[in-house]
Formats: C-alpha cells, sequence, structure tokens
C-alpha cells in the first residue's frame, strides 16, 4: 500500500546531476532534512554519459596520436588501436557499468534520504514522486539537467542512431561513422572514433565547428580534423536519413549522400523542464531555461542549478551553482553567481580553452576593444614541441579599464593555459601587470607574451 500522507522535510532536491548532488549533499551535511529524487542514475550525465567517459576516449586517442608522432622525433612506432580497453576502462572505473550503487551510498552517508523517480512540482514547495508528497520547510532545488536533443529529421526516428548515451557505450569503433554537429561533443568524439581507425565524416549546419568560439579556434581544428583524415562539412544540413542495408544514409541539402555504419547525433541539448510542473509554481511550463536570480533563486522558495539554468552547460558550472545556493539556502554570507570569467574547455586535440568574452562578444557589447594573437608553433615550445603543435593563443582586451575580458587559448594542453588566462580576466589583473610578470621558458603559458606583444602592436 502506497503511504499518501505529506512527508515534511527541509529541502527536496529534484535531479541528482553534480548540480543536485552536490546541493543535497552540502545541506545534508550542514544538518539539514535533505530529500534527493533521481529518476535515472545518481551522478547524472557526467560521470556516465558526459565528461568522464568521453575524456576516457579522447585520453586513449591521445596516446595512439603520440605515438603516430614517434616518426622522425623519436624512432619508429607501429601502432595497432584497440578500443576494447576504452570500452573496459569506461565501465569499470567511470560508470561501473551504469550502476549508481556507490553513488546512491555515497549520499545516503552524508546524511540525505535518496528516492528513485520523477519528482514533479505540485505546487509551491510541495513535490510529488509516484504517490510520495513531500514538503519542503524551506525550499525546492531543481537540478533536472538535460538530455541529448534530437533533430527533426525526416526519417531520423526510422533508423537505428547514437547519442553521446551510445557513443560512451560502445565496444568497438565503428567502420564508418557520421556525426551531426560539430560542436564539442561532436568534435570530441568524431576525432577520438577516427584515430581508433573509424572513417569520419562531421556535418555541421553553421559555417564554422565549434561555433561558439572565436573564429580563429574554429580554423585551427577544422585544419587539424581535415589532416587527420575527417571529413568535415560545415555549410551543410542533414535533410533525410534512411536505413541503407546495414549502415545509414544521409542526405545533405546540397544533394551529397553519406553512408556509414553509425551515425552520432550531437546536435545539442533538451532542458529537462518538460512536465515537471513549472505553471504549479507559477513559472512559464514551456521555459527551456529556468532563470534566476544571482542567488541562483528561480522563486519564492525555489532554486535551479546546472544546465538547466542556461548558465552554461558544464560540470564545473553545475558545481559553482550548487555553493551559491547552498550558501543562500544556509542563510550564510557569500559572493553572488558571476559569470565573467566563465570558462570551459573542449578537449580535442589541441585542446580549445576559453574563457569570458569573444571578440564579437566584447564589440557587441560596446566595449573598447583591442585584440592581439600569436601562434603556438612560432613560439620556443612550439617550435621545440613540433608535430601536434597547431594552436593559438588570442587575448581580448577591454581598453577602456585596460583589462582582459576573454581569451582563447587553442594548442597542446590549451585548457590547462587556460587556467592563467581565466585568473586574469577574473581578478581583472591590469595589462601592465601582465607584460611584467614572469613567465617561465620555454612553457606554452609563455606564449601569452607574444599575444600581448600583437595586442600591443595592433594598437
Ligand atoms: C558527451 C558530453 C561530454 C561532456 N563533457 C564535459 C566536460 O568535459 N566538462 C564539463 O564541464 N561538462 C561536460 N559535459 C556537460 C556536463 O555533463 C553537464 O553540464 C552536467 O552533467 C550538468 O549537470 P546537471 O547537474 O545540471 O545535470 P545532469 O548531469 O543532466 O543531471 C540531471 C539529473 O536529473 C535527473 N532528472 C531529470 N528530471 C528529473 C525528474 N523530474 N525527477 C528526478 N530526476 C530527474 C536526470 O536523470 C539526471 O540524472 C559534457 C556533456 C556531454 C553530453
Amino acid at each position: 500500500m502506497s503511504d499518501q500522507r505529506p512527508q515534511e522535510v527541509d529541502v527536496v532536491v529534484i535531479g541528482l546531476g553534480p548540480g543536485g548532488e552536490e546541493v543535497a549533499t552540502r545541506l545534508a551535511e550542514a544538518g539539514l532534512s535533505v530529500v534527493g529524487i533521481e529518476q535515472h542514475l545518481v551522478g547524472g550525465e557526467c560521470p556516465y554519459y558526459g565528461c568522464v567517459p568521453s575524456k576516457m576516449m579522447v585520453r586513449a586517442a591521445d596516446l595512439l596520436a603520440e605515438a603516430r608522432r614517434v616518426e622522425g622525433m623519436a624512432g619508429h612506432a607501429t601502432v595497432t588501436p584497440d578500443f576494447a580497453p576504452v570500452a573496459r576502462r569506461i565501465r569499470k572505473e567511470a560508470t561501473d557499468d551504469w550502476n549508481d550503487r556507490v553513488a546512491v551510498e555515497r549520499l545516503e552517508k552524508h546524511g540525505a534520504r535518496f528516492v528513485r523517480g520523477r519528482g514533479v512540482l505540485d505546487g509551491p514547495s510541495r513535490v510529488r514522486v509516484g504517490d510520495a508528497l513531500f514538503l519542503a520547510r524551506r525550499g525546492v532545488v531543481i537540478a533536472t539537467g538535460t538530455s541529448p536533443a534530437t533533430p527533426s529529421i525526416p526519417g531520423l526516428s526510422d533508423v537505428p542512431y547514437w547519442t553521446n548515451r551510445d557513443a560512451v557505450k560502445a565496444e568497438t569503433a565503428p567502420g564508418s561513422l557520421i556525426v551531426l554537429g560539430g560542436g564539442a561533443v561532436g568534435l570530441e568524439m568524431a576525432q577520438a572514433f577516427a584515430r581508433f581507425g573509424s572513417g569520419v565524416t562531421v556535418i555541421e549546419s553553421l559555417d564554422r565547428v565549434l561555433a561558439a568560439e572565436e573564429p580563429e579556434a574554429s580554423a585551427v581544428v577544422t585544419t587539424v580534423l581535415r589532416a587527420e583524415g575527417i571529413d568535415v562539412r560545415v555549410g551543410r544540413t542533414a535533410a533525410r536519413v534512411e536505413a541503407a542495408g546495414d549502415s545509414v544514409a544521409v542526405h545533405t541539402d546540397d544533394g551529397a549522400v553519406l553512408r556509414a555504419e553509425r551515425l552520432l547525433v550531437a546536435t545539442g541539448r533538451r532542458p529537462g523542464l518538460a512536465g515537471i510542473g513549472l505553471a504549479t509554481v507559477g513559472l512559464d511550463d514551456a521555459a527551456h531555461v529556468l532563470r534566476t536570480d544571482e542567488r541562483m533563486r528561480a522563486g519564492e522558495g525555489l532554486w535551479a542549478v546546472g544546465d538547466i539554468t542556461g548558465a552554461g552547460l558544464f560540470t564545473h558550472v553545475a558545481f559553482y551553482q550548487a555553493h551559491v545556493a547552498v550558501a543562500d539556502i544556509l542563510g550564510r554570507d557569500g559572493p553572488p553567481a558571476d559569470y565573467r570569467a566563465l570558462a570551459w574547455v573542449t578537449f580535442t586535440d589541441p585542446e580549445v580553452g576559453r574563457v569570458g568574452m569573444s571578440e564579437a562578444q566584447a564589440r557587441s557589447a560596446g566595449l573598447e576593444v583591442r585584440t592581439g594573437a600569436a601562434e603556438v608553433r612560432q613560439a620556443s615550445r612550439g617550435r621545440i614541441h613540433g608535430p601536434g603543435n597547431a594552436g593559438l593563443i588570442k587575448l581580448v582586451e577591454d581598453a577602456g579599464r585596460g583589462v582582459l575580458v576573454g581569451a582563447t587559448s587553442v594548442g597542446p594542453w590549451g585548457g590547462e593555459v587556460l587556467a592563467m588566462l581565466t585568473l586574469a580576466v577574473h581578478a581583472a589583473v591590469p595589462m601592465r601587470m601582465l607584460r611584467t610578470m614572469h613567465y617561465a621558458f620555454p612553457t606554452f603559458h609563455r606564449g601569452m607574451l607574444d599575444a600581448l606583444a600583437a595586442l600591443d602592436a595592433a594598437a
């Protein structure tokens, strides 16, 4: 018999991805009575289908690429790719074969109560999970994240296709692969599978891949991918999809017909807001993002964190927002959410690190913009590195204030070089200070000096 009596708790968290799990854990640690609700796997997209397994694929693929660079640099290496260790590692070390037992135990050990099911808002401070009704004294936190979006392409629903959730479960690299979408998810997987021997085509409807990045970054990555044998088609849309024997055929808008063993759809994300009862708390039921204030409040007694806030589809954003929301729920003082120095990395090789504004964004914000860019291969470390040294550092200065408002670092460990650029934007370090500090020789981050010189020369 189901228990229909309302159960009073302090906080109910709906969705236990990185954002929700962090909120539930920290609030329970602080002594509140917390119920965490998850309909699928505690931990969310990142450990089971996203960041972690995809980066295990990328890491393995990068090893293959490095081994292929031995020739002419350090002797000879014969490389025989085998995807089996990657598939094994994803199952054992990342996903526990897509089992969240350990994550549930971790949550409960911190004192939160776990409920498996779909949480739905049932009015202010009320959440239903099946027959159970929870009343939240302090409030409700929505952290329902995103899932792969499916574009409306004729024929797509009639063919078997992969999303990121299927791709990370692959046990072998397909003989051939068409990737719809030239964003971060599509390109990381395209390059990883290609390095394992798949014949890969990427179809991107915009006029360049990684369209959110600086055009220079898109150009470098496109050149590298094409040099590795990936067929990158930009400005093309998939008009129709059909089964073709054991493969899938994609008809593009220019009349081309592409065939591959597998089709990976990586065209964006669908927010987990549909049907969760937003109207019952006075919000728009059709909303695609849940707007919050700088304390992550989405309404009275309602907080939202993670992908659904639209502030950036990244695990580190979900964690960052979780900490802001937790402080607010606990009535503690703390800095409000601030996205001026939002940073992220696309883990292609070369990696693309980005912080803050692009040049175009800074210009449309009306800033007095100066930019400077320097190629990695022209710098000492880039020359020493040799093969695999494509990349650049690009700086975007608000000359009115004499500080960086954005930067991009493409190259080997471009995501690590990003750290100092992020600090410069976040702390608004004066340009004169950046020009006069020490940069160890010969590091990749020393390319910053060349980028600063280019910026000064352009002034
Ligand atoms: C292939 C790929 C690679 C990625 N790589 C990176 C990376 O390298 N770095 C990075 O920072 N980010 C990366 N991301 C993004 C990252 O995974 C997400 O930004 C992050 O998982 C968002 O966390 P979240 O808590 O908002 O939501 P999610 O992780 O989406 O979790 C939301 C949870 O809520 C549950 N849920 C939804 N609705 C309900 C409901 N009504 N009731 C109960 N439960 C519900 C879902 O089942 C899910 O478990 C990647 C994503 C993908 C797809």
